[in-house]
């Protein structure tokens, strides 16, 4: 690569700052984007309401129990009548069982019938309860669509900004390469110290442009006779 062979300039710092305050950028654009924000939003909205819905079922409990019992037993009251339905059809049948199981699918029938009348005057019993759930089941089915979609959006966006980020680490690294371990060493220092602004050009009116600090002509000969070309007041390098 060509790249290697070129001397190394203070400016590549500068580049190099500017390279990082992209990542920088799209870094916090994937945190913070308006979609991931809805996101979350969207996310919390649909715990809470299953959170209440919870609360809601718990309430009724015993509406769930009793309601359970009376469909295992319709169950197995209906497959009763069906079983007895099909010895009905047999021809063979003598008079005494004719009787006999038309008696027993009546009586299965009776306590069908008697289990719905059960059941409905527990489902009215229970009426407001059960609309409240059904109101917060339907906004939870809703609040699940949106969030389908909004994650759908959220992962393209991410595609997208993935693809920048990852340019923008290649640049990095083939820029790096070029580096004198020095430079580098003073670059990672100086971010991990917190300077805003590592390196910059130096400003017409003699101030640095990295802290916008004025100097004077005798701090300005300092600063260029190091190799580094740093601010004494924010360590920043003036190039
Ligand atoms: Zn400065």
């Amino acid at each position: 690569m060509s790249i290697m062979n070129e001397p190394f300039l203070l400016s590549n710092l500068i580049d190099l700052q500017e390279i990082d305050n992209q990542i920088f950028k799209l870094e916090k654009d994937k945190k913070g984007s308006e979609s991931v924000i809805r996101l979350m939003h969207l996310e919390s909205e649909f715990n809470e309401i299953t959170k209440k819905i919870q609360i809601q079922k718990n309430e009724i409990q015993d509406y769930y129990k009793e309601s359970d019992n009376i469909a295992t037993s319709k169950k197995s009251i209906s497959q009763k009548i069906i079983s007895i339905k099909a010895k009905l059809e047999d021809q063979s049948l003598d008079s005494n069982d004719l009787i006999n199981y038309t008696k027993q699918k009546e009586s299965n029938e009776l306590q069908l019938s008697q289990l719905e009348t059960k059941l409905n005057i527990l489902n009215r019993n229970n009426l407001d309860e059960l609309n409240e759930i059904n109101l917060l089941t339907d906004s939870l089915d809703e609040i699940k669509v949106d969030l389908i979609e909004v994650s759908k959006l959220v992962k393209s966006e991410w595609k997208n900004i993935d693809q920048k980020l990852a340019v923008y680490e290649t640049e990095k690294k083939s820029m790096l390469s070029n580096f004198p371990q020095k430079a580098q060493e003073l670059y990672d220092e100086l971010k991990s110290r917190g300077v805003d602004v590592i390196a910059a050009y130096r400003l017409d009116n003699n101030q640095c442009g990295c802290c916008g600090v004025d100097l004077t002509t005798s701090e300005l000969d300092l600063i260029f006779s190091t190799e580094f070309q740093q601010c004494p007041y924010c360590g920043g390098i003036l190039v």
